[in-house]
């Protein structure tokens, strides 16, 4: 075996965006003991910076030792029980990916289906939910699949309304545009690392409200899912009266996830927000001037995904190939029924900058013209340089 170099590469896809060289530099930093008493002050700080981040200060928020789909198991294996009613928006992969967990908790699931590239309806939500009691309202704040941005603090309030906790899946959204657990009165919100927070993927900082928390605790049996019970890691991550084991923590990568809360905080919250907005506005109007189309209506659009429709003839995936191999730079495809019909630009954390939508205009007009698409590339880089001035 050797030790294995990876390319250099610019991470422009639905994530991992690129992990900044502070980032990368903290999780290098020596391993020490997850009970010494040292990195239990590490993560406390990593909870209470979580709380400021989801602005929850109420909420339990610890960071899941796994990717953000850890953030979505917890939330339904903790939350569901065998009948309990639970309904799911879906308006892509994630929310068929929440559904399909619902039922796996053996919940009766309803599903309130929508069109790919539509924002959650909260007129239909309410109609489900109105038809019976429900415990659990679930859905994605940004969907990834399709760059889709839906109306979380609508859909909070109508699952209060109706007596449901909601879960929101903020895996896309946290860092990238508001994220409001208070405003919103989320009850369980969980994100992950690897998206606009920019650190590599294998953490996912969830929130839990004290109604969720009590219905966990009294839940008729135990959470069928060891690792991600709640009850149990609240013994390991809680503080409260020492900690006991449970598992071991990912030390190194929370390292890597406090880092990128500090690189976060020094930038400002609200200014990566306002970042990430004209960023977008950038690239669409480049993408615009290439001729192109964005699948999402523009109120409806996430400034951190991007999704481009593939023009009549162009061939998708050359496309792709194309700017990985000549830029370096990797694009996301489409999911299910948007495969080969997309292109799924990410500005993600670190990855939205001047420099990434000026080098993804680039490379996208060079590959376009590689297949005879005849594009102004000065054009394009003049609509964006003027949305960056
Ligand atoms: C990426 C993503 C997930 C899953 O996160 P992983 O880190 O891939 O497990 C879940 N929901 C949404 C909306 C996502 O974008």
């Amino acid at each position: 075996m050797q030790s294995f170099q990876p390319p250099r590469r610019i991470l422009m896809g639905p994530g991992p965006s690129d992990v900044s060289p502070r980032v990368l530099a903290a999780l290098a930093r020596p391993t020490i003991g997850h009970l010494d008493p040292q990195f239990q002050a590490l993560m406390e700080e990593i909870k209470a910076a979580l709380q400021r981040l989801f602005n929850a200060p109420d909420h339990a928020c610890v960071p899941l030792p796994a990717p953000g789909t850890a953030g979505m198991e917890a939330a339904m294996m903790n939350l569901l029980e065998p009948g309990d009613r639970c309904v799911v928006a879906v308006n892509g992969a994630f929310g068929g990916r929440m559904a399909d967990m619902a039922g796996r908790a053996g919940a009766t699931v309803v599903t309130v289906d929508h069109e790919w590239g539509q924002p959650v309806d909260p007129a239909r939500v309410e109609a489900a939910l109105a038809e019976a009691p429900t415990k659990v309202l679930a859905f994605v704040h940004a969907e990834t699949s399709t760059g889709a941005r839906s109306d979380a603090a609508s859909l909070c309030a109508l699952a209060r309304k109706h007596g449901a906790l909601s879960v929101v899946d903020c895996v896309t959204s946290l860092g990238g545009i508001v994220v409001d657990a208070a405003a919103w009165d989320a009850d369980v919100i969980y994100s992950g690392t690897q998206k606009c927070l920019s650190a590599p993927p294998g953490l996912s900082p969830i929130a839990l409200s004290k109604q969720a928390q009590a219905a966990i605790a009294g839940r008729k049996e135990k959470v069928r899912n060891w690792l991600l019970d709640f009850n149990l890691l609240m013994s390991y991550w809680g503080g409260e009266g020492g900690r006991t084991y449970h598992h071991t923590a990912p030390i190194n990568a929370l390292y890597g996830l406090h880092e990128s809360l500090v690189v976060l905080f020094e930038e400002g919250v609200q200014a990566a927000i306002v970042r990430h907005a004209r960023m977008h506005e950038a690239l669409a109007a480049g993408v615009e001037a290439a001729g192109l189309k964005l699948l999402v209506d523009e109120k409806h659009r996430l400034p951190q995904l991007n999704t481009v429709l593939v023009p009549e003839g162009v061939d998708e995936a050359a496309v792709r190939t194309h700017v990985l191999e000549a830029w370096d730079l990797e694009l996301g495809a489409g999911l299910g029924p948007l495969k080969g019909k997309v292109w799924r630009i990410g500005l993600m954390g670190a990855s939205a900058t001047p420099w990434h939508v000026r080098l993804c205009l680039t490379a996208l007009c060079e590959a376009l013209a590689a297949q005879g698409v005849t594009v102004d590339a000065k054009a394009v880089i003049a609509a964006a340089d003027a949305k960056l001035r």
